[in-house]
């Protein structure tokens, strides 16, 4: 074995992770890919255009990552809960000891159903607002991500809505199948070299590093 062979400088490629001899390498934007990868990151290349972060430079925020922001939109969820809370039930106690008869169980389902439907409705608006203005809720901007779509494109009423509903209704939202679709989701994304979550795919976004 010559010399020359044994020094041959042998670089990753920047898709796949195999390593090649640098010589059979093309180097597109900074980035070293395979002869195997070429095709499929030239569309990409292609795909996102001008405008936007490069697909190059994407960092795709995984599993923990999100899981985190979610925890973080939960603990500011349960701020105006807790406040609803306190201001409500007050009167519900004193509205129940004035009434001699039964138990009111009606207007203890009423309360509940309110709280439930306002809940709901103020969390939709939370999420579909923060995406459309902000690209990300609060805790996601507090984790550092964002949601994009790969041709970055704007979010859209539609995608923004899309999202809302196929995680927190079909994903998270259906009791007992919310386990089975919540363990999916996060195994899909997971695998996926581009962290989409179920969701994502539905609605065709991403989740990158701001
Ligand atoms: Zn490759």
């Amino acid at each position: 074995m010559s010399q020359d062979t044994l020094v041959q400088t042998v670089l990753p490629c920047s898709q796949c992770g195999r390593e090649f001899p640098q010589s059979d390498l093309v180097h597109i934007a900074g980035n070293s890919v395979c002869a195997d990868c070429k095709p499929a990151f030239l569309n990409r290349v292609m795909a996102s255009g001008v405008a936007g972060s490069s697909p190059l430079a994407r960092r795709y925020g995984g599993f923990w990552i999100r899981f985190g922001a979610r925890m973080i939109d939960g603990l500011i969820f349960m701020v105006p809960m807790v406040i609803m809370f306190i201001l409500f039930m007050p009167n519900f106690i004193r509205a129940r000891s004035q009434a001699v008869d039964a138990p009111n169980f009606a207007a203890f389902a009423a309360m509940g159903l309110t709280f439930f439907v306002v809940i709901f409705i103020g969390g939709c608006c939370y999420e579909v607002l923060m995406l459309k203005y902000k690209s990300a809720t609060v805790g996601k901007i507090a984790c550092g991500l964002k949601v994009i779509r790969p041709d970055g494109r704007s979010l859209s009423w539609g995608i923004c809505f899309g999202r809302w509903f196929m995680w927190n209704v079909v994903t998270a939202g259906i009791p007992y199948l919310n386990s089975v679709l919540m363990l999916v989701s996060s195994i899909m994304l997971g695998v996926d070299a581009e962290k989409r979550a179920l969701h994502d795919r539905v609605c065709d976004t991403r989740v990158i590093y701001k």
